[in-house]
């Protein structure tokens, strides 16, 4: 399933698998002058390549490594555009470090991505009209990275800032990260977000500041609560509630109880 929107310059993607009729669990993309900024996942390249079948990619950028951020790289990559991620990113995509597996339901909603050549970035990614700053912003995943355009306050920004109150995390985000990112981000001039789910946020400093001080608050009722004795699950089901669906759809690997043992990595008692 895709769903094409313009904003301006920028063409955006949401892609998602088609499961019993409907779309599942979108991911998005963008495009600008030449330039995709993430590709979509394994089920959705011949989608994402038919829409742009008469427009020339001379580069894909990554902004991390996860599956249903770069399936169609390889597809682009054989049209003669460049593939460039971070360095541990890139390690990942072209094969030379390895990727985890993936679990049953990231197989089911994005499967695995072909490997693709991809290259390290530099400090930043030139089109005909535009200049790119490669914001590292580690959290959501360790090697990820946000793309700014400076002159028209443009952040593609992968899946550093997601919308909506968090109430778990997939295994591996580091939430201390995340926050120290999102502040990273709020410190720019941006204009526009474009999100890793292909949302648009319009009022950035407003959603980056409400995003910072939720995940803050949170953090502060779970730090009180271990301080006071509670275990991992008695936190969670105080600061964030009953696991959510998405708990089920992945079998535990994005969960509430992640998002607090997150928070108290390094803490003493833990
Ligand atoms: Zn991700």
């Amino acid at each position: 399933m895709i769903h094409i929107t313009q904003h301006g310059p920028v063409r955006g993607f949401r892609l998602a698998r088609t499961l019993l009729g409907r779309g599942r669990y979108y991911t998005g993309c963008f495009f600008v002058d030449g330039l995709m900024i993430d590709a979509g996942c394994a089920f959705t390249v011949g989608e994402l390549t038919a829409a742009l079948a008469e427009t020339p990619v001379h580069t894909v950028v990554n902004t991390h490594h996860h599956e249903d951020h770069v399936g169609a790289n390889l597809a682009f990559q054989a049209k003669g555009a460049a593939v460039l991620a971070s360095e541990p990113a890139s390690a990942i995509i072209s094969g030379a470090a390895r990727r985890a597996p993936l679990m049953a339901y990231q197989r089911v909603l994005w499967g695995w991505p072909e490997k693709s050549a991809a290259q390290p970035l530099g400090e930043w990614v030139e089109t005909d009209h535009h200049r790119f700053q490669v914001i590292p912003t580690p959290g959501h995943s360790p090697d990820h990275v946000c793309f700014y355009e400076p002159s028209e306050g443009w952040l593609f920004c992968g899946d550093a800032y997601v919308g909506g109150k968090d109430r778990g995390v997939r295994l591996g985000t580091d939430i201390r990260g995340v926050i120290a990112s999102l502040k990273k981000m709020a410190a720019l001039d941006i204009s526009l977000i474009f999100t890793g789910s292909a949302s648009v946020v319009t009022d950035p400093a407003k959603a980056l500041a409400e995003k910072i001080d939720y995940l803050e608050y949170k953090g502060k009722m779970v730090r009180e609560y271990h301080r006071r004795g509670f275990n991992v699950r008695q936190i969670r089901k105080m600061v964030f509630g009953p696991e959510q669906m998405i708990y089920y759809v992945t079998q535990g690997n994005f969960s509430g109880d992640h998002l607090v043992m997150s928070y108290l990595e390094g803490e003493a008692g833990e």
